[in-house]
């Protein structure tokens, strides 16, 4: 290689590239005619509620039907988010005063948020190397108040599934999946989603599928769904012309209004139809880059317990130092490996703001929406004064976060995107990664 190519771009080298990448967010460059086409079925009907209406298309109820085929539920709900979802299942659940719920550290605000509204107590549960739940730490967090497990499959791919549905099962405690940033991701051939009591899905733009908003929850059990469905609406059952049915005594409740549009779904069904084509572009580009990657010394890539069942959304590398693992994402930017300006394509896992317990401000200082200090102060709740939400609680999270860089797969990389890349790593590598 001559001289001048060697050269880093932050020391004055000419860059890899100087095209920006494409912008992370996966499902939207896929959007196209069948989108445009749903909506415009719904639109021309002039019924965009998804209940009834002067001639409702019934697009939410299809993107639920395609919805159980693909996550291999018997049920399925659309919803208007991935945060409502989450608050949705745990309200149907029965979580309240008094129940922790364990999530592990590596999450997103949602994940938090859903607990406290429900007026329960979070328990952080540390991570392992493949950024998810550790299942040895989530056992040593079980108390008997601990009601609901909520696995995570963080950046695109699957949690240890199968030793957290053993825990959950050996505890008899509840298991909720959050695949919100691993849909169409799956475990030893099975879809996420598709293991524990409850799993929720979110169709907002970041995500692997998108309707701009939207989210989804599956489930196994009969009566679980139909509490999610009144708690979604407005507390009640429908009946079979949409209409509400308030007398239904085993659907009495409060609702949060959280009904998927006939748009939203109309979007979602298009979306849900390219999920495969989507997840199979990024986790082929994923793994040409990994490959070509992991075994440059100094640097180490998550574990992945199934490569092929990888959504292929996210690239995590670890370093061995908080500084190098910085140098080096500044000196991988310089190259061109960033998406266009304010995108979040290139980063150091320190500055991943809410994903990760010790940045949400509302949690470490114990914040309610209401004058009264709910749900902490809450008699039932009274031990939550034993817990402690700072940094430094989960030593392995901690510890990852200031030395772990993340890199967005777009969904539309070309090969040469692929290629320069690799090139870029490699690059930067022999100078910073040699040198220490
Ligand atoms: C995005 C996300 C959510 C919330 O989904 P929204 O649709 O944005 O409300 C929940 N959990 C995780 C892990 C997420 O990444």
């Amino acid at each position: 290689m001559n001289k001048k190519s060697s050269t880093l771009a932050i020391h004055g080298g000419q860059p890899v590239r100087k095209q920006p990448l494409p912008w992370e967010f996966p499902g939207a460059h896929w959007i196209d005619h069948e989108e445009l086409t749903n909506v415009a079925q719904v639109i021309k009907a002039q019924s965009p509620f998804r209940y009834y209406g002067p001639n409702c298309q019934f697009m939410v109820q299809q993107f639920e039907a395609s919805a159980r085929q693909q996550y291999q539920t018997p049920f399925a709900l659309g919803v208007n988010s991935g945060t409502c979802a989450l608050h949705i299942v745990l309200s149907a659940m029965g979580v309240g005063p008094g129940d922790e719920v364990l999530l592990p550290g590596y999450l997103w605000v949602s994940c938090v948020s859903a607990i406290i509204r429900c007026g329960a107590i979070p328990v952080l549960v540390d991570v392992d190397d493949t950024y998810c739940m550790d299942p040895h730490d989530c056992q040593q967090k079980i108390s008997p108040r601990s009601k609901v497990i909520m696995l995570i499959h963080m950046s695109g791919a699957p949690g240890d599934i199968h030793a957290i549905q053993a825990l959950a099962k050996q505890h008899q405690l509840l298991l909720l999946e959050d695949c919100a940033q691993a849909n169409g991701a799956a475990f030893q051939g099975k879809p996420v989603g598709s293991f524990g009591d409850a799993a929720i899905f979110s169709l907002q733009l970041n995500k692997n599928i998108t309707s701009g908003e939207g989210g989804l929850i599956v489930c196994h059990d009969e009566a679980l769904y139909q509490r999610c469905f009144a708690i979604h609406d407005l507390g009640y059952a429908r009946d079979q012309n949409g209409r509400l049915n308030p007398q239904d005594e085993n659907n009495q409740c409060w609702g949060v209004g959280s009904r998927m549009s006939e748009l939203t779904g109309a979007m979602a069904l298009a979306q849900l139809q390219k999920l495969a084509l989507i997840t199979e572009h990024m986790r082929q580009c994923k793994w040409q880059i990994r490959s070509a990657i992991e075994t440059i010394p100094g640097l180490s890539c998550r574990r992945i317990l199934d490569p092929k069942g990888d959504s292929g959304a996210f690239l995590i590398v670890r370093f061995d130092r908080r500084e190098i693992c910085h140098d080096f994402v500044k000196a991988l930017i310089a190259e061109g490996i960033q998406g266009p300006p304010g995108s979040l394509g290139c980063l150091p896992m320190t500055d991943w703001g809410l994903h990760w317990y010790f940045n949400i401000t509302s949690l470490i200082n114990k914040t309610s929406n209401a004058a009264d200090g709910f749900p902490w102060s809450h008699p039932a709740n009274a031990f939550h004064t034993e817990i402690s939400y700072q940094a430094g609680s989960l030593p392995q999270a901690d510890d990852f976060c200031q030395r772990s860089m993340l890199l967005t797969i777009a969904s539309t990389l070309s090969q040469e995107d692929v290629n320069d890349i690799i090139e870029a790593f490699g690059k930067v590598a022999r100078v910073l990664l040699e040198n220490n």
